[in-house]
């Protein structure tokens, strides 16, 4: 206790959202921290049942592929369970080199760096990058990693409202009397929403303001363009991205994340970045798996794999909006994995996911603040490893469990 009396431990008891999470918990409706009892698959165990996986980011199925494990399997006996260390210090690795290496070629840059995590790849980033004289400018449905960085750095941040171009234009007409640099950071596909950001006019009004861009392509990366480089790919950009983020936890099947640009900045970020440098690096499992995923993005069966995700997304997609779901679409029309479903109401969305739960199909619920409030949504999701069969055996069960629960608490958001 301090001297004032207060304890900063106070706030943890008698916390509402708290209060609310046990209070669901104990009545079985939590939909979060269930337990997952096998890998990633089109039909998984999870609590003792079957469920149809449709909440998933492995997106190219790739988490169970022999050549995956294998190549995670081989750096854990070549090079052990871990590192124990920094990038910097004893924590570089052949394997991280020849990733870094890779992702760059992939990704069409001169350089990469490679960090623990997707989250400290875009602390890394904004942390080191911007400073509290400079401007960050922030689409509002940004991930929450790219908010953190940017409380990092302490730069001025100017929020501009999901996807509207006008109002990113006067953020950034705002920012030129602002004293420092500006960086635009959007994602390009939106981790809840599943749209794209609409990059070419993006990258034009970087340029007309004289503003740099970087694009986090966590969920776009593996699965849009045709090398599977991401939005920037797709939309004809990636000369005009000064910088992209990526993660290893979706498509590519492991964990960590990566940043590529210039050797400039790359350099600058490989002894600047403290997010890099103070924490211990990558375990080679994780490099292992990442690399042999990548591998085969790259490799002749990456656009298959892609091309039968997106063909997924599409049947999924068409298959809920006529049970008479109000699916959210990206407003430039591009398909993506995310197949967002819009509840509204958080407590409903809740009552939904748990009846969906017992029906064995499961997808993961978003609510505020992954959202912004009343836009409670599910968010499903596709893998290239579904068929046809499982996801119509799950639409069926969706629409009988639509029915019902309609019946009991009134309609959901019908499609516009
Ligand atoms: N950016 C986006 C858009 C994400 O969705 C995520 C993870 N959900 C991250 C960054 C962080 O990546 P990681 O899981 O590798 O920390």
């Amino acid at each position: 206790m301090s001297q004032t009396g207060i304890d900063v431990f106070a706030k943890v008891r008698g916390h509402e959202r708290a209060e609310i999470l046990r209070a669901a918990q104990e009545a079985d409706m939590l939909p979060f921290f269930r337990v997952v009892e096998s890998p990633a698959a089109p039909v998984m165990e999870m609590e003792g049942a079957e469920r149809v996986m449709l909440g998933s980011n492995n997106y190219l199925g790739l988490t169970g592929d022999p050549r995956v494990i294998a190549g995670a399997r081989e750096a854990l006996e070549t090079y052990g369970t871990g590192l124990t260390g920094s990038r910097l210090l004893n924590g570089t690795t052949p394997l991280h080199l020849e990733l870094e290496r890779e992702i760059a070629a992939w990704m069409g840059t001169e350089d990469a760096i490679v960090f623990t995590t997707g989250h400290q790849a875009n602390l890394g980033a904004l942390g080191t990058l911007l400073g509290p004289e400079d401007t960050v400018i922030v689409d509002s449905a940004d991930h929450a990693s790219i908010l953190d960085g940017c409380l990092l750095s302490k730069a001025k941040l100017r929020p501009f409202r999901h996807n509207k171009l006008d109002k990113l234009e006067k953020a950034l007409s705002r920012a030129v009397n602002d004293p420092g640099g500006v960086l635009i950071v959007v994602d390009g596909v939106f981790s809840m929403e599943g749209d794209v950001a609409p990059l070419k006019e993006i990258a034009d009004l970087a340029e007309r303001y004289g503003a740099r861009l970087m694009v986090d392509e966590a969920h776009g990366a593996g699965v849009l363009g045709a090398r599977g480089a991401g939005a920037s790919e797709l939309l004809g950009v990636e000369d005009r991205v000064d910088l992209r983020m990526g993660t290893f936890s979706k498509s590519l099947a492991s964990c960590g994340g990566f940043l590529a640009g210039s050797s400039e900045v790359i350099e600058y970020l490989r002894i600047q970045s403290r997010a890099f440098l103070f924490t211990a690096s990558a375990v080679p499992a994780a490099v292992g798996a990442a690399l042999a995923a990548l591998r085969i993005v790259r490799s002749d069966e990456g656009p298959q794999l892609m091309a039968k995700v997106l063909e997924n997304a599409r049947h999924w997609r068409e298959g809920l909006h006529g049970l008479g779901f109000r699916v959210i679409e990206s407003e430039n029309g591009i398909v993506t994995p995310v197949v967002p479903v819009l509840v509204e109401d958080d407590w409903k969305a809740g009552l939904l996911w748990k009846a969906l739960w017992d029906a064995g199909v499961f997808v993961n619920v978003a609510i505020h603040p992954a959202v912004p409030p009343g836009g409670a949504l599910l968010r499903t999701s596709v893998m290239a490893t579904h068929d046809t069969a499982t996801l119509d055996e799950a639409l069926r069960r969706v629409g009988e469990v639509k029915a019902a629960f309609e019946a009991e608490h009134g309609a959901l958001p019908s499609p516009l």
